[in-house]
């Protein structure tokens, strides 16, 4: 993770909001998957002696994996970090997939890569599959007609698809975002969030903090092929304790998730990060700049450990004078198969 000076673009209705913020923090790392590091990240990875996250030592630990810094499940990426031990990449696995089944069909739908198949979407009664076959051209299957959740009125030109994602514990899309969070700090800030590291790692035992299990969310028009995460860091001159010494962002399809790190240096209730500013949406492709892109902002809270569902479902109006009837009698998995080749 090289500082690197890049140039963005801000969109002219987020200048203000920028400016703000700029006098606020300043940008340290920028974090893409798109470079590939294996080989480099495999030869720092044997002078590892202790990991990042749960701090044992190797001997008490293996350091074999592959660990990504922004996970392989929001797009298959070959960008490895050097310090995660084995066992914790077995451990922030679970929450990973709860972050993929949480972002649900938005996986499908917005995939945009040619090089790489879009993940399927199965719907959480397992009656809806989603497969994405490229050039807009979206599969969407009813494989329980008893689930109730695939419903379409062909008289009258009218479909309704329940697309309920597979279930997710809300708390561990926190985890899974703050891992990523910590992971993208500069080693030489890791010592200060001694506090941080613990409260990703002992989230259950350490009660109290539910407040913090809560992230900022700006849902934009643009979609992105690829993850990449954004760290700033508190300007030197800023003296404001109420504001978190680092801020993540990890942009993701067509969201921003910003995380408010906390634990740096203490871990105090009333440390709440409402103050925190909301970070601006930086355009990396500077060469298409677009304007008016951000849709919404608001407050996800994480907090809860009972596993829930969202629901993303599809309403549909056709016409139907051009219905086109696919004869019965195919094979569909053969034929899709043969679809998804071309
Ligand atoms: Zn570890």
């Amino acid at each position: 993770m090289n500082k690197q000076v890049r140039t963005v673009y801000v969109s002219k209705e987020q200048r203000q909001l920028n400016a703000e913020f700029m006098e606020l923090y300043e940008p340290v790392t920028y974090q893409g998957t798109l470079l590939p590091n294996r080989g480099e990240s495999k030869k720092q990875k044997r002078l590892t002696v202790e990991c990042r996250f749960c701090k044992k030592k190797k001997g008490k630990t293996t350091f074999r994996q592959d660990t990504h810094l922004i996970s392989n499940l929001l797009g298959q990426n070959n960008f490895f970090s050097i310090d995660e031990c084995d066992q914790c990449n077995q451990f922030f696995k679970r929450a990973e997939n709860d972050l993929a089944a949480y972002l649900g069909i938005s996986r499908t739908i917005n995939h945009l890569r040619t090089d790489v198949k879009a993940p399927g979407f199965q719907s959480a009664k397992g009656g809806v599959k989603v497969k994405s076959l490229g050039n807009d051209f979206l599969w969407v299957q009813n494989t329980n007609p008893n689930s109730g959740e695939f419903h379409v009125d062909m008289q009258n030109g009218k479909a309704n698809i329940s697309l309920e994602s597979q279930k997710y514990k809300p708390e561990s899309i926190y985890r899974a975002l703050l891992k990523m969070a910590l992971g993208n700090l500069p080693a030489g800030a890791v010592p200060d969030y001694e506090l941080g590291f613990r409260f990703l790692m002992e989230m259950d035992d350490i009660t109290g903090f539910d407040h913090l299990k809560r992230v900022t969310v700006t849902e934009t028009d643009l979609v992105l092929a690829r993850p990449f995460g954004l760290l700033f860091e508190k300007k030197a001159n800023v003296d404001n304790p109420k504001l978190p010494q680092h801020i993540f962002c990890l942009y993701c399809i067509d969201q921003i998730f910003q995380v408010n790190l906390p634990g740096f240096k203490r871990l105090l209730p009333e440390d709440d990060f409402n103050a925190a500013p909301i970070v601006p949406y930086a355009q990396f492709d500077i060469n298409n700049p677009i304007d008016d892109i951000v849709r919404s902002y608001y407050t996800a809270i994480f907090s809860s450990k009972e596993s829930i569902t969202n629901n993303l479902g599809l309403s549909m109006i056709f016409p139907t004078e051009n219905l086109v009837g696919i004869p019965l009698g195919i094979d569909i998995n053969e034929w899709l198969n043969n679809l998804s080749k071309r």
